[in-house]
């Protein structure tokens, strides 16, 4: 059996190495998801142009009917309602429609293979983008032909609608349209980075996901173990890897007697959660999630603040940190530049665009109760924490807020991290970003499936040692996803991290598994 690099073989289990996209482990079986696959359409005569044409309208309007039919078990998930709106958007957008059409007439080809062509050269655009957030929106495109194509041919596409239980999904790339269904219990596939609409609906929806894998067909309808915090997939998991992986979930609420839990709350739409997982408060939110389906430049202050003031209510007395939006790079917002992942991101967006800035304090001073804390992202140096502070006490003035404010800076660049002294000397706690800090520390795109470094590298365990030594009084919390990894946990623990954060899903998965 041909073997891709990084497998290694234990007993009869295989075990594959891959890019962790969505917390969380599961076992299931493996369903493949094959693309559709598709006939060159013939060459048609001019009698024929407007029945060609009728059948790709006709396609098309099917195609509505199955996106509105989706949405409407869907009321209560705004993001996957978002991101099928956005499909169903796409259905008018003559850069598709109206060009395939107008393709048909003039070249005489059959849809299919005009269909084809339009898209394969949307995705020469795309891809050609130096953003790869517009090379992964194209994924959407994509999507929406598998659907379109599909009822061309009059055939039901392979859609998970049709997966049996306690499957999990694998496919070359999943697509937004693969994660919307309940049977399936975690996914995994060969591309597609963190920040693609299926990672975002997965992490939304709880659901564990690895990619960067390719899974031979011999395998499918095999039970399958993924663990989306280290992106592992094991093929045949043996007997002691289930009894491990109980123990495991176990294990992580037992010694959460000498750590601090806190939850990291990347949507909405798990936040009832928030009262059912053992936890100190809620270390990190990820504002610049909470709004899929509008830009963040327009979101209105109002409605920020009523997000904001639902996770406040859902968190009840624990404390929260509000991070600031983390735009650009791999995030929302990017604008473009060479290289993004060390342009204008975080905090340095924020100075540079204040009145953005601005506009999120108001809404978050006008939905805070009787504290406020505000988590400033990649802090560079002391000043921008100055800077950020100044802002900050403006806001705070004009709102005339009097409840107490507390603000947090993420270390996640060796800067900061060599800074850490002076740092805490300015703010009221330190949060270790540790995706980031590994990012910055070993050269190396988070997002990349193919470099990876341990995220307990000896290099970035001195880097943290340093900031927990340096930090005095300020506490520290690690809030990236190693901090879900009980087997990572212990040299965090080692170095003087007590305080960790993770993300919801992972801990409500732990607590399903406990079984106390
Ligand atoms: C991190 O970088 O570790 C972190 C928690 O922030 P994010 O993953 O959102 O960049
Ligand atoms: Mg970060």
């Amino acid at each position: 059996m041909p073997l891709q690099e990084g497998v290694q073989l234990v007993r009869e289990e295989i075990i594959l190495h891959g890019v962790a996209i969505s917390p969380g482990c599961i076992f299931g079986y493996l369903h493949r998801l094959l693309p559709p696959e598709i006939e060159p359409g013939s060459p048609i005569t001019n009698a024929q142009v407007e029945k060609e044409i009728a059948r790709f309208r006709k396609a098309i309007a099917s195609s509505r009917r199955d996106l509105k039919d989706l949405q409407g078990n869907l009321q209560e998930e705004e993001e996957v309602y978002s991101i099928l709106d956005t499909h169903i958007k796409l259905l008018d957008d003559p850069k598709i429609t109206s060009k395939v059409e107008e393709r048909i007439r003039g070249s005489l080809l059959g849809t299919e293979s005009v269909f084809r062509q339009v898209i394969g050269e949307l995705e020469k655009r795309f891809s050609a983008m130096p953003s790869h957030l517009f090379r992964e929106r194209f994924l959407d495109v994509k999507d929406l032909s598998r659907r379109i194509l599909g009822h061309l041919r009059n055939k039901s596409l392979d859609l998970p609608r049709k997966i049996k239980k306690k499957s999990i999904l694998w496919a070359e790339e999943l697509m937004p349209s693969d994660i919307v269904e309940e049977q399936v219990l975690g996914y995994v596939s060969h591309l597609g980075g963190r920040t693609s609409h299926a990672a975002l609906l997965a992490r939304a929806r709880g659901i564990p996901f690895v990619s960067g894998i390719e899974i031979e067909k011999e395998h499918d309808g095999k039970e399958i173990f993924i663990d989306g915090n280290k992106g592992i997939v094991v093929i045949n998991p043996t007997k002691k890897r289930k009894l491990s992986q109980e123990q495991r979930a176990v294990f992580s609420f037992e010694k959460s007697k000498d750590i601090n839990l806190y939850a990291n709350v990347d949507s909405v739409k798990n936040i009832h959660l928030l009262s059912q997982v053992p936890i100190r408060g809620v270390g990190l939110v990820r504002t610049e999630f909470l709004f899929p389906s509008t830009e963040l430049f327009s979101v209105s202050v109002q409605e920020q603040a009523d997000v904001y003031a639902k996770i406040i209510e859902a968190a009840g007395k624990l404390p929260i940190n509000f991070r600031i939006f983390d735009v650009g790079a791999d995030k929302r917002n990017g604008i473009f530049e060479p290289n993004p992942a060390l342009g204008m991101r975080g905090i340095r967006y924020h100075l540079h665009f204040s009145q953005f800035f601005r506009r999120q304090l108001t809404a978050l001073f006008s939905a805070a109760k009787e504290e406020l804390r505000i988590m400033l992202p990649m802090i560079a140096d002391l000043e921008e924490v100055l800077l950020a502070k100044k802002i900050i006490r403006e806001v705070q003035r004009e709102m005339r807020y009097e409840g107490i404010v507390k603000i947090g800076v993420m270390i996640e660049l060796p800067s900061c991290a060599l800074m850490t002294d002076k740092i805490a000397k300015e703010c009221d706690y330190i949060s270790i970003g540790s995706n980031d800090l590994l990012q910055h520390t070993l050269a190396c795109d988070r997002l990349s499936p193919y470099v990876s470094y341990s995220p307990i590298h000896e290099s970035l365990l001195r880097l943290m040692k340093i900031i927990v030594d340096n930090a005095g009084d300020v506490p520290v919390c690690l809030c990236g996803e190693i901090a879900a990894n009980p087997k990572y946990r212990k040299a965090l623990i080692e170095i003087g991290i007590r305080n960790f954060s993770c993300a919801l899903g992972s801990l409500s998965y732990s607590c399903d598994n406990n079984p106390n």
